[in-house]
C-alpha cells in the first residue's frame, strides 16, 4: 500500500487535509448513501469518548466508525471496542488506523442484520457495555429501536444525531417536539443532550447541526404496562393524527372499543374528556393501556 507523505505516527484523524488524504490513499470517496460525515473536532471526539459511560472497564459498541476518529479516542479510554463498519472499503483504513491497538474489534457488518445478543454475550459476562457512535443520519431512529428492543442490558446508549431529532427524542410531554418516539424513549430510559455540533465540524458538511445525547437505560423499568405491545399501540394510535382529542384517535386505532368505552378510559384514567394524546407522558400511557387492557380482555 503506498502510504505517500502520511505517517501513521503523525497522524491527525481530526485534520481534515489528513482525512482526505486518507481517503485518496485508499481510493476512497464519501458514500452519502452510508451517512458518511467525518468528525474532525478533536475536542468533541475526545468529549464523547469521555463522556459515553463512566466506566473505564466497559466495552463499547461503536456502530459506524468510518476512519476509526472516535473509536481512536474510545480504545484509549475503555477496555474493549467493538466497532460495526457497513462500508467495506473503510475496513482496510481501519486497519491501517487503529493498527496499534489490541482492544480494537472491526467488524464489516450493517448493524440493522447483526444479531447483536450473539456478538456481545461474551462482552456483558465480562462487565457492562455501553454504545457509542456518531451515527448516520439516514437511520437513526431504526437503529435505536433495535437497541432498545435487544432487551440488551446497555449502561449508556451515547449518540450524535441530527440536533432536530434530539430535540424530539429529549421533548417533555405537551411540548411542541415531543411525538410518539419520545414516548417510547422515556418507555426504556432516560435522555439527555450532552452538547451540540455546528454542521462544520465534519468532512462533508452536512445541511444540519448535530446533538450528542446520552441515555441511561433503566434496567429496572419503572413503568410495567399488563402488555408491552398494547402500550405501544396506545402510543401509536395517540400520535396517529395530531391536532384530534384523544377521544377520536383512540376512537380510530380501537375500532374494537365503543366511542363510550374509549371515554370510560379516559375518564378512568383522571383526564378530561378533550385531552390530545401528546400531553400524556409515559407513566400516563401506561396507565391508559392497562385500562384498555381491561376493556379488551373482559
Ligand atoms: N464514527 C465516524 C466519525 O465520527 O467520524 C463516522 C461517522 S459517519 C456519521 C457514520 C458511519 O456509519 C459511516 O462510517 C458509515 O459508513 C457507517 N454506517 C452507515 N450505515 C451503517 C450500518 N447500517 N451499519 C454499520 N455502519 C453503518
Amino acid at each position: 500500500m503506498p502510504l505517500g507523505d502520511l505517517e501513521r505516527d503523525r497522524m491527525n484523524l481530526c485534520d481534515i487535509k489528513t482525512v482526505k488524504q486518507i481517503m485518496a490513499m485508499f481510493h476512497l470517496t464519501f458514500h452519502k448513501e452510508f451517512g458518511q460525515n467525518f468528525l474532525t473536532d478533536r475536542m468533541v471526539v475526545e468529549d464523547i469518548a469521555e463522556e459515553c459511560c463512566a466506566d473505564p472497564d466497559s466495552t463499547i459498541l461503536e456502530i459506524g466508525p468510518g476512519i476509526g476518529t472516535l473509536t481512536y479516542e474510545l480504545a484509549l479510554r475503555r477496555r474493549e471496542v467493538i466497532s460495526l463498519e457497513i462500508d467495506r472499503g473503510l475496513i482496510p483504513v481501519l486497519q491501517y488506523t487503529l493498527g496499534e491497538f489490541d482492544n480494537v474489534r472491526v467488524i464489516n457488518e450493517d448493524v440493522m442484520q447483526t444479531d447483536l445478543e450473539a456478538l456481545l454475550r461474551p462482552y456483558f459476562e465480562k462487565g457492562s457495555v455501553s454504545v457509542c457512535a456518531n451515527l448516520p443520519y439516514y437511520i437513526t431512529t431504526p437503529i435505536l429501536m433495535k437497541l432498545f428492543e435487544s432487551g440488551l442490558p446497555f449502561e449508556y446508549i451515547t449518540v450524535m444525531i441530527q440536533a432536530e431529532v434530539a430535540d424530539r427524542l429529549c421533548a417533555v410531554a405537551g411540548s411542541k417536539d415531543y411525538g410518539a418516539i419520545t414516548a417510547v424513549l422515556a418507555y426504556y430510559g432516560e435522555a439527555e443532550k450532552l452538547f451540540t455540533v455546528p454542521a462544520d465540524r465534519f468532512v462533508p458538511a452536512p445541511k444540519v447541526n448535530s446533538t450528542v445525547i446520552r441515555i441511561r437505560l433503566y434496567h429496572e423499568k419503572p413503568c410495567r404496562p399488563k402488555d408491552e405491545k398494547l402500550l405501544f399501540r396506545t402510543i401509536k394510535a395517540a400520535f396517529g393524527q395530531r391536532r384530534k382529542t384523544l377521544a377520536n384517535v383512540l376512537g380510530t386505532g380501537f375500532s374494537e372499543l365503543s366511542r363510550e368505552q374509549i371515554n370510560e378510559a379516559i375518564a378512568l384514567c383522571g383526564h378530561r374528556a378533550d385531552i390530545r394524546g401528546e400531553k400524556l407522558d409515559i407513566a400516563q400511557f401506561t396507565a391508559l393501556s392497562d385500562v384498555l387492557y381491561g376493556m379488551l380482555n373482559s
